[in-house]
């Protein structure tokens, strides 16, 4: 840290300060991200994580209800997964002449547990990258251009999954991006009718819960109408369930709900437990074959990591978890206790004005008419997360599309004590006020900004 010159060892990189990490990451990463998280006192540096649970530089714990936005829903550091992986690091960690021997079976275990004839699977790292091969799919197989997405649908931020985002504001900084791409509204049957009967419509792409959008379930009968449309129309329809999926909704896939089975899914988040980072993008064998399955097209689905050993192993061993544990069982009653409790939190406070949500996918939505400024208004869910963090040591955010949602999105694992710990000190810091709330939020940005 002292000259430029110099680098950092891993050794003393994993005893930085907190107010070491913060300089670093505001000088070398992320300026803007840096300075609000500061304001916020939110810098936190953790210096262990385990389970539901994150402790910070003198071991307190802090409950985590972010759960890496769908990607933790075994917990943190799932000690079997973290075991799998070092078994795994015997085998060539990287080969790209030939095939890593685990992959084969990650891929028969994911057509064994996703619905219907989804059985051939591209791999890749991030979600997003998984979307952009979802993409690629749909226009080779079908030879069509467009694609149609939904408003407030959160997909990545590469550009493909930018131009199907369904936020004008983050796609106008980096525009022009794809043509030939519609937004219509979530939900909304007859608007994708529209869009889709020109019949030049390579991929309808939607969640089947909007995440990001706030933990939006659309109405009944949607995905099975969304089908059926792109059946008529010759329309590939995509699922993306990158933080649906995994048991996170209350099944193994949130399309189950709805029994309709995509023409192609987009998995990532809790496939590697968080602990390496993988995604796939699984289709049915005829629409592969239609895209790739020839001499001069297959190496179109090609990555240097797209399942590396590593993350493979951490995939296999999750996947035996989640099923061996009934996970997705656990999350769908520990979801229904969840929400029966917040419910009674809004019958309380008028500051809460609606939950959303499916299994362990939730938000509370706040009300936002009230005594304050618009923008102070639209803020209010940054000061009652600050507040949940510093004084009842609870982490989580608001979604990134819904910023007056909170999101309550645990790990899997949490039990309903948790639940309450976490239900109860929402219950004070509501009863504490807008004004309240507010008051407290500016001592604790005083104190950060003195502490700094
Ligand atoms: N799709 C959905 C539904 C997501 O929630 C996310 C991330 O939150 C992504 C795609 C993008 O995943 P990544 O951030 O790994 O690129």
């Amino acid at each position: 840290m002292k000259t430029e010159n110099e680098i950092i060892t891993f050794e003393r990189a994993m005893k930085l300060s907190r107010k070491e990490s913060t300089e670093l990451f505001g000088r070398y990463v992320n300026h803007t991200l840096a300075s609000l998280l500061k304001l916020a006192n939110s810098d936190m540096r953790f210096s262990r994580a385990d389970g539901i649970y994150l402790y910070d530089e003198d071991d307190q714990p802090y409950m985590d209800f972010t759960a890496g936005y769908g990607a933790l829903n075994l917990g943190h550091n799932p000690k079997e997964v973290i075991e799998a992986v070092h078994q795994a690091q015997k085998l060539p960690a990287v080969l790209l002449v030939g095939f890593n021997p685990l992959l084969g079976a990650l891929g028969k275990t994911l057509a064994s547990i996703l619905p219907g004839d989804l059985s051939v699977s591209i791999f890749g790292s991030g979600g997003a990258e998984a979307v952009e091969n979802a993409m690629k799919t749909a226009r080779a197989s079908t030879g069509r251009q467009k694609f149609v997405s939904c408003k407030n649908g959160y997909h990545g931020l590469t550009f493909g999954a930018l131009s199907v985002c369904g936020s004008k504001s983050f796609r106008k900084t980096v525009a022009p991006l794809l043509k030939h791409c519609e937004l219509i509204p979530f939900g909304d049957l007859q608007a994708l009718e529209e869009a889709l009967q020109s019949e030049d419509v390579a991929a309808f792409i939607v969640e089947p819960v909007q995440g990001e959008g706030g933990a939006v379930v659309p109405p009944n009968g949607y995905l099975k109408g969304a089908a059926e449309l792109c059946k008529k129309y010759g329309t590939l329809l995509v699922f993306d369930e990158i933080q649906t999926g995994f048991g996170r909704t209350g099944k193994m896939f949130a399309m189950e709900h709805d029994h309709v089975i995509p023409d192609i899914v987009t998995l990532s988040k809790s496939l590697g437990s968080g602990v390496v980072p993988i995604s796939v993008s699984v289709t049915s064998e005829k629409v592969w074959m239609n895209a790739f399955g020839s001499r001069d097209k297959f190496d179109l689905t090609i990555s240097t990591f797209a399942g590396n050993s590593a993350a493979c192993a951490a995939a296999l061993k999750t996947i035996e978890i989640l099923q061996r544990d009934g996970t997705h069982d656990h999350a769908s009653a520990l979801g229904d206790y969840a929400r029966d409790r917040l419910q009674w939190l809004k019958t309380k406070h008028e500051l809460i004005k609606e939950i959303h949500g499916r299994g362990l996918l939730l938000g509370i939505e706040l009300e936002t008419t009230g005594p304050f400024s618009k923008t102070m208004e639209q803020n209010l869910s940054v000061m009652i997360i600050s507040e949940l963090l510093h004084k009842h040591n609870i982490l989580t955010s608001y979604f990134d599309f819904s910023p007056t949602v909170i999101r309550f999105e645990p790990p899997l694992i949490v039990t309903t004590e948790q639940i309450d710990e976490a239900v109860d000190a929402l219950d004070k810091v509501l009863s504490m006020g807008k004004k309240g709330i507010a008051m407290s939020f500016g001592k604790t940005a005083i104190a950060s900004i003195l502490h700094h």
